[in-house]
């Protein structure tokens, strides 16, 4: 069997869906199960609803709503004008958004929205989304069904970010889904969503219906996880930063990874690691034109010095000084047990005799952090900075890629360098308004210049 994954694109309106369908069909021998996210904005609009609910503006709140019944209604009629299904699916379709509605007023009443509740409201998006495109694909003649993923994701309880259970998730799909693909049905799923094991709803994190694919391939041990996307396939940077960013046809596990975890949207950054787990090769197609090459993630791509450029900006970096202490065996690990203590992970370490700099994405529990390492040493806090990557699994033995990367920045200011210790990856922290410009720079040294 093989996972088949759409993004919000991929499913936006009547047009991508039809596409999606005929996707599917040129892959049914191939015993397909559909994750969907979903209609390209819900999420940013289901969240935008939380938050005004929440803040007291309910009026606002319905009327996004209001808006994303419309366009969902849109949908469904569209696609399933005259069929039989379309009855069922308006109506699964009103009770969803009037259960949106009261989640709405319910956060209005309370005027503060917990994790659970945001997740509650978040997840609506694949609710709605996997039924009208199992309908659609019905529709077009393929045996789809719909299976709730919340009854086959099972995840902790962590609200906003809950952590997969891999031999529950593996469980649930023998009993879910293997029954439906070996009748010769088409299983559909959203993506992102899950739920724990007293059945309340939890998501993965933005962007995780990759994550939703990538968990369900592995614990099916499915031959491929293809990820259907906006994009012709992993770019060799980001398309809307540097516009002539190129098709990466084949790439490494641990390649993808780095990229997708130094801000390659394409892929979510946990993406990787079940199907690494299981050696399943992940592909990414663009939606919109079927017929091209992709991108092929497997492990045995041809090593290059360097494979592609990723950026992120809004990094916080911390600095802890502290001479003596630091001589001392243990040192690095009190600073690292105090973000550890806080739920904070850090990216990218420097160390000196006297210092080390650490990055965060996450700065929520910076003032506890920080309030703790000081107990520790000198702190200072960084804030407007950002991360550039260079990835490619040969760049630790080219010390001529390092020093062309350094040059390619020119005047643009450097506050922290970093080699991953596999030497897959050379970070480089600048401030947050040159990652953009770093990133052409660095693209135009290593790939404009390639093509010349
Ligand atoms: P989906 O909704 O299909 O999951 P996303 O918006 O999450 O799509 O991811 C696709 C987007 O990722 C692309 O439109 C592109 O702008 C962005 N992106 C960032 N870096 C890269 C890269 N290196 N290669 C391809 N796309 C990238
Ligand atoms: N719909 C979710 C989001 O926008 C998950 C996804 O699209 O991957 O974050
Ligand atoms: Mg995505």
């Amino acid at each position: 069997m093989i996972v088949v994954k759409f993004g919000g694109t991929s499913v936006g309106d009547a047009a991508a869906i039809a596409r999606t369908a005929a996707i599917v069909r040129g892959r049914l021998d191939r015993k397909p199960v559909v994750v969907v996210s979903a209609l390209a904005g819900t999420t940013n609009q289901l969240i935008e609803i939380a938050t005004h609910a929440a803040g007291g503006q309910l009026i606002v709140a319905l009327t996004i709503l209001e808006e994303l019944r419309a366009r969902h209604f849109a949908v469904v009629d569209e696609l399933l004008a005259g069929d039989r299904a379309h009855a069922e699916v308006a109506t699964e379709t009103g009770a969803l958004f009037d259960e949106l509605a009261h989640l709405a007023e319910a956060l209005s009443v309370l005027g503060h929205a917990t994790p659970r509740s945001q997740d509650a409201v978040a997840a609506m998006g694949e609710r709605l989304s996997a039924p009208i495109v199992a309908a659609a694909l019905a529709r077009a003649g393929i045996p789809a069904r719909w299976v709730d993923a919340r009854r086959v994701m099972a995840t902790s309880d962590e609200f906003g970010r809950a952590e997969p259970k891999a031999d529950e998730i593996a469980l649930a799909c023998r009993a879910e889904l293997a029954p439906l693909l070996r009748e010769g049905v088409v299983p559909v799923l959203g993506g992102y969503i899950g739920g724990t094991a007293s059945g309340i709803t939890t998501t993965l994190g933005r962007g995780g219906s990759d994550f939703s694919a990538s968990l369900f391939g592995a614990a099916m041990d499915a031959e491929a996880i293809e990820i259907w996307t906006d994009v012709d396939g992993m770019l060799t940077a980001d398309p809307r930063v540097v516009p002539d960013a190129r098709l990466i046809e084949h790439i490494r596990f641990d390649e993808a990874a780095e990229l997708a975890s130094f801000g390659a949207k394409v892929l979510h950054p946990s993406t990787i690691a079940p199907a690494v787990k299981r050696g399943i090769p992940v592909f990414v197609f663009n939606s919109r034109r079927p017929e091209g090459a992709g991108t092929r993630i497997t492990f045995d791509a041809p090593r290059l010095a360097v494979r592609a450029i990723a950026g992120r900006p809004r990094t916080v970096v911390v600095k802890v000084r502290s001479p003596r202490m630091l001589a001392r065996p243990g040192a690095l690990r009190a600073i690292f047990a105090v973000f550890e203590a806080n739920r904070t992970s850090v990216d990218v370490v420097a160390t000196s005799e006297v210092s080390v700099s650490v990055t965060l994405d996450d700065d929520q529990h910076l003032d506890a952090v920080v309030a703790q390492l000081s107990a520790l040493g000198d702190v200072t806090v960084e804030r407007g900075r950002g991360i550039v990557a260079l990835v490619g699994a040969g760049l630790g033995e080219s010390t001529a890629t390092m020093a062309r990367a350094l040059g390619a920045l020119g005047d643009l200011r450097l506050h922290m360098v970093s080699l991953s210790a596999t030497g897959i990856n050379l970070t480089l922290i600048v401030d947050d308004d040159s990652v953009h410009e770093a990133m052409r720079r660095l693209h135009r040294a290593f790939f404009a210049a390639e093509a010349a």
